[in-house]
């Protein structure tokens, strides 16, 4: 049992109900926001409400709260939670529509749905790598927009558990372009490479850090994605997402990744966030 808010009430999760019209139940016409949590603190979370707003903006649904209410609302969620680690689930919905007909959109109300749940990251798996599998991109072209439909992220994460692996990295136009639910980084010729902040990808927060993190030590960042044909070159990949920060990738399909352990660079960072993490934290 668990406290969430729905439209503008803090209900039990079994008590909260959204309607079978709503678009984002029939449409996915949704969009929502994941926030970390570290020790009863959301990290980040302007740059998350401002993401939440531009993907709002993108599919023209009016932003329904302020920065302030909604970090009242996460307060209130957090208050009541026991516990450090979770996450923050934000959904936002076109509203209740007017049965199936796609088209009537003037003046719904967007849903709105905030949510907690603890996040418990496998160290183990941080410590030796995870295995990936290499998989086209069969999303739509808009994936900088943190959408709710995420059909295509399901089938193709179902796809890389059936053959093995943690997580799919994803191949659009010939280039990698990111995972099923996490930017990616590739160590190749001593730089650290990411794939460019355009369409193909979701703008990930974890992304922003660690290219701010990598700056700071030195390590030099670039935004340029590293090709298919360019895999079997690559020293080190990561991947890293807000709920499961840092993750080193030590083979991909059949091929190891480097010598098949988490490389300098990738340990750098996962050493650099964790420091990060424990200012945040008021550890150190
Ligand atoms: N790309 C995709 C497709 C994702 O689902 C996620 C996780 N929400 C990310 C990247 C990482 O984003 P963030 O670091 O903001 O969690």
């Amino acid at each position: 049992m668990a406290t969430v808010y729905l439209d503008g009430n803090f209900l039990d999760d079994s008590e909260a109900k959204v309607s079978i019209h709503d678009r984002g139940f029939l449409f996915g016409d949704a969009v929502y926001e994941v926030v970390p949590v570290y020790r009863g603190n959301p990290f980040r979370l302007a740059r998350h409400l401002d993401r939440l707003r531009e993907s709002l903006a993108a599919v023209a649904i009016d932003c329904p709260l302020g920065d302030g209410e909604w970090a009242t609302i996460i307060a209130r969620l957090l208050a009541e939670a026991h516990g450090h680690e979770y996450s923050v689930y934000i959904q936002v919905t076109r509203g209740v529509g007017v049965g199936r007909d796609a088209t009537r959109t003037q003046g719904l109300r967007p849903t709105v749905l905030v949510s907690i749940s603890p996040v418990s990251i496998d160290r183990t798996l941080l410590a030796s790598g995870i295995r990936a599998a290499l998989l086209e991109d069969i999303r739509w072209h808009h994936c900088r927009i943190k959408a709710t439909a995420l059909l295509g992220n399901v089938l193709l994460r179902r796809e890389a558990l059936q053959r093995g692996a943690a997580e799919a990295l994803l191949i659009r136009d010939g280039e990698l372009t990111e995972g099923s639910s996490s930017n990616v980084f590739a160590v190749l010729d001593g730089v650290l490479r990411t794939a460019p902040p355009d369409e193909r990808i979701l703008r990930g927060i974890t992304r922003e850090v660690i290219i701010e993190l990598a700056c700071a030590c030195g390590i030099d960042v670039r935004e340029q994605a590293v090709s298919a044909a360019q895999l079997a070159s690559v020293q080190e990949l990561f991947i890293c997402s807000s709920v499961r920060e840092v993750v080193p990738v030590i083979q991909i399909d059949a091929n190891a990744v480097g010598d098949a352990r988490p490389g300098p660079v990738t340990r750098r960072i996962m050493q650099e966030f964790a420091a990060l993490k424990a200012r945040f934290k008021g550890d150190s």
